[in-house]
This record gives structure tokens, sequence and C-alpha cells, in this order.
């Protein structure tokens, strides 16, 4: 049985959480967290990363300092996680769904434009499966309007666009560290904030909106309730755990891109028959292969060879039922202009297994079995 995903391992995770447990000291900002902090500030030259419980919890955070208020709109697209849309409807805001580019899956850039209100505060481009936003023509429309920029980089770290990190491209970005991700903490995220100006009320935010992370620094003499807040911040045993895959970044990236690379050389005659299709990846964009998705002719093709392939040992998955069709998105946001590809490109797109323990022999077993799906 080839499972679906297996969360990544290096195998000194365990060496750094006994590190960790060794000082007896294992609450939020320790050791680990300093050093994964670091570490995407040095990969990402963000102005600042501060590590979180989740990215659901970055994105929350990002919402607070953006300062989103009831009645607000983000412009978002609908393929994506329910947490995109959550952070800010939690602030009462109203996300706006524009619709998509088939070719990346990604918010369509060029229709952003037209779903600007008067209410409009921020866009949250959501780079799916780590391959990038059209972030020029959105930095610039933000910058035109005076919107903030809060980019979902769940699914992104270690991807560029145009040489820069995804993330740090935008005001602020969130990562994922969820076990289904890359780079994995069981449950982890981190926030990237571009701007300095907005570090210190960030770290309110993040500690139950008192000023610790002042006090901790030695920079004043006792701390207190300054703001609203919450708890934001992951235990230093968490991201021991982390920093044992952060150190190995690159071979995990390495090995991960390999497996994409093979999937796609052994696909490609499929696509050129017209069968599927595979993944895009537009020039100026470096992806983390994240997922490999192939799209088939339509919702009952996919039914078909997702039950094909079960049969054969490999489990292979769909995701996202665009959040304007669920009952939360029908309720608190609304989608603008015309649903031409959200729902139609996410009723034919299939995942097929992709983890760091995978196997070139076994993505070749599991493309010999959509070629012969497909009677190639
Ligand atoms: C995984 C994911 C999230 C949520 O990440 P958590 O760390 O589980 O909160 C948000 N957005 C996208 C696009 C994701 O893929």
């Amino acid at each position: 049985m080839i499972v679906f995903n297996v969360p990544p391992y290096t195998g000194k995770e365990a060496e750094y959480i006994s590190q960790a447990v060794a000082k007896q000291k294992i609450c939020g900002d320790g050791e680990f967290t300093k050093k994964c902090n670091q570490w995407i500030e040095q990969r990402t030259g963000t102005g600042k990363c501060l590590l979180t419980t989740s990215c659901t919890h970055a994105t929350e955070l990002a919402a607070l300092l953006a300062d989103i208020r009831p009645g607000d709109e983000v412009i978002m697209p609908s393929y994506t996680f329910v947490s995109t849309a959550n952070a800010f409807v939690l602030r009462g805001a109203v996300p706006v769904f524009v619709d998509i580019r088939p070719d990346t899956m990604n918010i369509d850039e060029t229709l952003i434009e037209a779903a600007i209100t008067d209410k409009t505060r921020a866009i949250a481009p959501v780079h799916y499966a780590g391959v990038a936003c059209e972030m020029d023509t959105i930095m610039e429309i933000a910058r035109r309007y005076n919107l903030l920029v809060i980019e979902d980089a769940a699914q992104g770290i270690m991807a560029t666009y145009k040489g820069r990190p995804l993330g740090a491209i935008g005001d602020f970005g969130a990562y994922s560290f969820h076990e289904t991700k890359n780079y994995s903490m069981g449950e982890g995220g981190a926030l990237l904030i571009h701007d300095r100006k907005y570090v210190e009320e960030a770290e309110i935010f993040r500690e139950k909106g008192t000023n610790r992370s002042k006090f901790f620094r030695g920079q004043i003499d006792k701390y207190t309730w300054v703001n609203f807040g919450s708890s934001y911040l992951p235990s230093d045993m968490n991201a021991a755990y982390l920093w044992a895959q952060l150190e190995t970044a690159d071979a995990i990236n390495a090995h991960r891109l390999e497996l994409w690379e093979q999937y796609y050389a052994q696909l490609q005659p499929l696509q050129e028959k017209g069968l599927l299709e595979l993944p895009t990846v537009p020039e100026g964009c470096v992806h983390n292969a994240h997922m490999f998705y192939i799209k088939t002719k339509d919702l009952q093709e996919r039914s078909a060879l997702l039950a094909f392939l079960k049969e054969s040992g490999i489990l292979a998955v769909f995701h996202y039922i665009p959040l304007h069709t669920a009952p939360a998105g029908r309720r608190f946001g609304r989608f603008h202009g015309e649903d031409r590809y959200t729902t139609a490109e996410s009723e034919r797109l299939a995942r097929l297994p992709m983890f760091y323990k995978l196997t070139s022999e076994e993505v070749s077993y599991i493309t010999g079995k959509v070629k012969e799906f497909y009677r190639l």
C-alpha cells in the first residue's frame, strides 16, 4: 500500500527534543524557536519571523496586525483551505472570492481589481502547490489601492517568485508546518513580517496582549497587559522537531523535486495524447514540489481513477470543495464575478502521493498504474 502522505522525518528530531527537554524549559521562544526564526529570516530576507502554533494562527495574527474590522472585505481565491478565510471572518470581515487561473489553480490576478470596493482592505493570495501567484501584478494593485497583501504561503516555503521567497513578498506571509506539509512540527506555522514597524505589536498579540517579549529581552523590568491578544507561540519541543527538518531542508527539497520531475516525465506522454493535464509552473516561478497533481477530463473520470488506484494499493486524494459553495462560505462571503474555473477545475484535480520518504520505484509504480488506467 502506498499511502498518500508520510510526515517528513530526518532521524534527528528525538535528539533535539531531548536537548530541549534536558533544559527542563520547553515553553515558547526558547533556543530552538529562535533557531527556526533566524533560519527563516536568513532564507527569506523577511523583516521578522515569529514561529506560531499553526499557519491558521499565523494568518489570524496577520489579520490582527492588518487591523481588519467588521464589514471590511478581503479578496482571496475560493479554491483554498478554510483558514485563509476564517482568519478574516473571525475579525468580522467578508471574504470576497474571485476566480482562479486554470493553469496554476491560483487566484486570477487579472480579476482582482474589478472586485475592489471602498471596503476592501487586503488581498490574500494563496500559493497553491508551492507555485507562486502573479505577485508583481498583485503587489502593484495593492499599492495603487492602498491594500495590504497577506500571503497564504502554507504550501510555499522554499519556493520563489522571480527570485523572491514566497511569504516574504507581501506585507505578511504565513507558513504551515503541519505534518502534511514539506517540513513538520506536527502542528505549527510561522508569520513573516515584511515591515519591522509591526514587530512590537505582533509580539504583544502573540503573547496574550502583554509585553512579555520585551520583558524577556530585559527592555522593561515588569510586564503587563497592554492590548488584546491571544497565545500563538509553540512549545520549544515542537520547534526542536522542526529544527531537525529545517537544517536538512535543502536535501528534503531536492529529493521532493526529483520525485516531482519523475512524475512529470513519466506522465508526459498522457498529456501529449490529451488524456490528462499536468501542473504548470510559470516562468520565473521555482516551486518546492509540495504536491503533484493531475487533472482528469471530469469528476466522473476522477472518481474512476481514484478508485482504480485504490484497488492497486495507491491512495490518491482530492481536496478543497470551493469555499463559496460551502455553508460557511455562503454565510460569510461572496463570489465576485463568474465561477468559470474554480468549481470545474477543482472537480478534475487529483493529488498523487508525494512525500519525502517516497521512492523513485514507488513513483514508477504509480505512474505505471495511471497509464494502465488510460490504457497507454
Ligand atoms: C495547510 C494549509 C493551511 C493551514 O495550515 P495549518 O498549519 O494546519 O493551520 C492554510 N492554508 C493552506 C493553503 C494550507 O495548505
